[in-house]
């Protein structure tokens, strides 16, 4: 059950198709299992659409799942070793990894081509995968909490979004489970912790650079740099 989404501005920029890449892949990746957020992005479309029309000039297209898709295949080439350019295809290795075989589409699509997933140890329990969106001010990554694991506490330059994939985590404010969509802006601190029967994988963008507040921060600081892909 999905309890956290989207809010109407970021839907509205969504279905417009003005949405930076980074920020259109993970509010597409909710949309793939939320039917909810599905009808309000129609109803936005419907609602533009008839403005628009009002105002008798050509009604706004919204951006399809295959549009988007199309857009991030042209504009997110990564280099391969021999450095020959080439579209990201989901690998098969990810196939053995239970976290990552299912996937929304847009996602996968985000996978190296080598089945090489890089993953970084940002503390005991938290790991980090930068993944690559073809964006200059956004990073996209994956973060891995293993069960019962506390993410050191943080604060936020810029905004963060989140999409849980699997498991699920809580923080001061709530619970989050599979499919939920949450928004930190700056300023606000957080520290999320997983739940105990088992890991939790999420996807975050994050605008500017995560800022440590607790004691070991210092330590983790170059984990959490910002390497826009
Ligand atoms: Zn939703």
């Amino acid at each position: 059950m999905i309890n956290h989404h989207p809010d109407d501005n970021l839907l509205t920029e969504y279905a417009s198709g003005s949405l930076a890449n980074a920020l259109g892949i993970i509010v597409c990746a909710h949309l793939q299992n939320c039917p909810h957020c599905r009808q309000r992005v129609e109803h936005l479309n419907k609602l533009g659409a008839a403005i628009l029309k009002q105002s008798a000039t050509e009604p706004v297209k919204a951006e399809t799942f295959d549009q988007l898709m199309a857009r991030i295949r042209s504009q997110s080439p990564v280099a391969d070793v021999d450095g020959a350019v080439k579209v990201q295809q989901t690998h098969v290795s990810y196939e053995k990894d239970p976290m990552l075989k299912r996937l929304p589409k847009v996602i996968a699509k985000l996978l190296p081509s080598d089945g090489k997933l890089k993953w970084q140890r940002a503390s005991g329990s938290l790991k980090i995968a930068r993944l690559r969106a073809g964006q200059q001010q956004y990073e996209i990554s994956f973060q891995r909490i293993s069960c019962g694991g506390k993410v050191v506490e943080h604060d936020h330059r810029g905004l963060e979004v989140t999409l849980v994939l699997h498991g699920s985590f809580s923080d001061e404010d709530g619970i989050y489970s599979e499919g939920d969509f949450l928004v930190r802006t700056p300023g606000e601190v957080h520290r999320p912790t997983a739940t105990q029967n088992q890991d939790c994988l999420c996807i975050s963008v994050v605008e500017a650079p995560v800022k440590v507040t607790g004691l070991f921060g210092k330590f983790l600081n170059p984990f959490l740099s910002f390497h826009p892909a």
